[in-house]
C-alpha cells in the first residue's frame, strides 16, 4: 500500500490512485529513527480528493486519515457483500480486498478456529464410538467363551475409566 519510491512517475493520479509515501532512512543506520530527508506523502483518491504532507507527523496523520477515507469513499463502488450480500463500499482488510462488511469479515476470518474447533469434537465421539465398538466385540467373545457376565465386565473395565464405560 505504501511505496518508498520517491519515482514521481509512480506519484499517484487521478486515473491511478492510492497513496504514496516516501520516508527515507539513513543506508548507515537502517533502524535509526532520525533520518536527514523529510518524509513526504502524496495521495490521490478516486474520489478526487487529493493531499501532500511533509514531515513525519504530517505523514502519519495522512496515512490515517486516508486508511479512515477508505471504506466511507463515495468514489468507490457498492457492491454486494461477499458474505451477507447487502451492498456496501467497505473491503476486506485482507490482501484481496473482496467486498465484506467489517463485521462480515471479522466471523468469516474467525471461521477456521471454530471448525477446528468442531472438527476436534468430531474426531472425539469418533474415537468414543470406536472404543465402545471394541468393547462391544471383546464382550460378545468373552460371553462365548464362557465367561461370567461379572468377570467380563472386569475384564473390559479395565482399561477404561468409569465415565468413558460403554452402556453395553
Ligand atoms: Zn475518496
Ligand atoms: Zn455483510
Amino acid at each position: 500500500m505504501h511505496d518508498v519510491n520517491p519515482d514521481p512517475r509512480l506519484r499517484p493520479t487521478l486515473e491511478c490512485p492510492g497513496i504514496q509515501v516516501f520516508a527515507p532512512v539513513h543506508p548507515d543506520r537502517p533502524f535509526a529513527h532520525i533520518s536527514p530527508a523529510v518524509p513526504v506523502a502524496v495521495c490521490v483518491c478516486r474520489c478526487g480528493a487529493h493531499a501532500t504532507a511533509h514531515g513525519a507527523e504530517a505523514v502519519a496523520a495522512l496515512v490515517a486519515k486516508w486508511t479512515a477515507h477508505q471504506p466511507e469513499c463515495p468514489g468507490r463502488a457498492v457492491r454486494p457483500c461477499e458474505h451477507c450480500g447487502e451492498p456496501t463500499r467497505c473491503r476486506s482488510t485482507g490482501l484481496s480486498g473482496w467486498p465484506a462488511h467489517a463485521e462480515c469479515y471479522a466471523v468469516w476470518a474467525d471461521r477456521p478456529v471454530e471448525q477446528r474447533r468442531r472438527a476436534h469434537q468430531i474426531d472425539r465421539i469418533k474415537a468414543r464410538e470406536l472404543q465402545r465398538r471394541k468393547a462391544a466385540r471383546l464382550h460378545e467373545q468373552l460371553t462365548r467363551q464362557g465367561y461370567a457376565p461379572d468377570v467380563i465386565q472386569l475384564i473390559i473395565t479395565g482399561g477404561w475409566s468409569s465415565e468413558q464405560e460403554p452402556a453395553a
